[in-house]
């Protein structure tokens, strides 16, 4: 059975290095998806109230008979949901949805700089945090420059930033950032949406190894420090991207696929999406 490795957060509490997205699983494939995941030994769900399946990802966990204290779930305060009461209402409803009384991490979603409301909303998250129903609180989407208007403002540094990471976009400044300033980093759409399953230089290295394109992208991830949660609606798949603490890439293989950015997005550029 594969032992997934534990990221300590800023605050000192745990989370499971690798997890499992429900971005774009539809609400009625939803229940089976995080089950299968549950099956198979994810740990960690990265939901959002923007996807429109918290209520599907709490009644798999329900179900599963995995405890409640055993899985870390993630949820994000939704774009429009800024100001304080917006995001009290949209937590709270989180939650309801959810079925819980806390959630692991909470996260704004995107910086939506330009309505001027982040900060605001960050001091919202912090009062979650004292309350104990957001057990971590972080931020999605931020840009150096969004972060440094966090820090201007004082108050909690973020546990964690979720941000798009994969061989293609690689990110060395904004990790490096989050680096110095004790900021775990998730890596989304680490598999750049299944692009990388065709790229000929994974392949290479996927010969090499013996394993599939997405396990050794999923493994180069992991070993670099950051956080994933491959999404997949596919049995064979979510077993699949499970299956990556049991080989090791060496330098030059890790080299050679951090060659491939091209800083190219799949997703839109937080500095101008909401
Ligand atoms: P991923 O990079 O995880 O890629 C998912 C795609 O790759 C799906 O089409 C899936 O197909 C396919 N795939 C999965 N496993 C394999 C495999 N082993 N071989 C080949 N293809 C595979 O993209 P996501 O955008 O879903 O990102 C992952 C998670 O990151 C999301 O689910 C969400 O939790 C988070 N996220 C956060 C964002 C944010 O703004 N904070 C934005 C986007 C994502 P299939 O399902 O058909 O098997």
């Amino acid at each position: 059975m594969t032992v997934v490795p534990d990221i300590t957060l800023n605050n000192g509490q745990a989370i499971p290095q690798l997890g499992f997205g429900v971005f774009q699983v539809r609400p009625n494939a939803t229940v089976a998806a995080v089950t299968a995941a549950l099956r198979v030994g994810y740990r960690h769900i990265d939901t959002a109230e923007m996807y429109g399946n918290e209520r599907q990802v709490g009644e798999a966990i329900a179900r599963s008979g995995v405890g409640r204290g055993d899985v870390f779930v993630t949820t994000k305060l939704n774009n429009g949901q800024h100001r304080p009461d917006a995001a009290r209402r949209a937590f709270d409803a989180s939650l309801k949805a959810l079925g819980f009384d806390y959630v692991d991490l909470f996260l704004i979603h995107w910086p939506q700089a330009r309505r001027g409301e982040f900060v605001g909303a960050w001091n919202t998250l912090e009062e979650f945090h004292r309350d104990g129903r957001a057990r971590s609180i972080g931020v999605s989407n931020f840009h150096q420059h969004h972060l440094e208007a966090l820090f201007a403002d004082g108050g909690t540094v973020p546990a964690v930033n979720q941000i798009e990471v994969h061989p293609y976009l690689t990110q060395d400044r904004l990790r490096a950032f989050c680096a110095e300033h004790q900021i775990a980093v998730e890596a989304w759409s680490p598999l750049a949406r299944g692009r990388i399953a065709h790229d000929p230089a994974i392949a290479a290295i996927a010969t090499a190894t013996g394993r599939t394109p997405a396990q050794v992208v999923l493994r180069w991830h992991t070993q670099r420090g950051d956080i994933v949660f491959p999404k997949s609606v596919t049995p064979a798949r979510i077993e699949e991207n499970f299956a990556i603490f049991d080989f090791e890439l060496t330098g030059e293989q890790m080299a050679a696929i951090s060659a491939l950015n091209r800083n190219q997005r799949t997703g839109p550029d937080p500095d101008s999406f909401g």
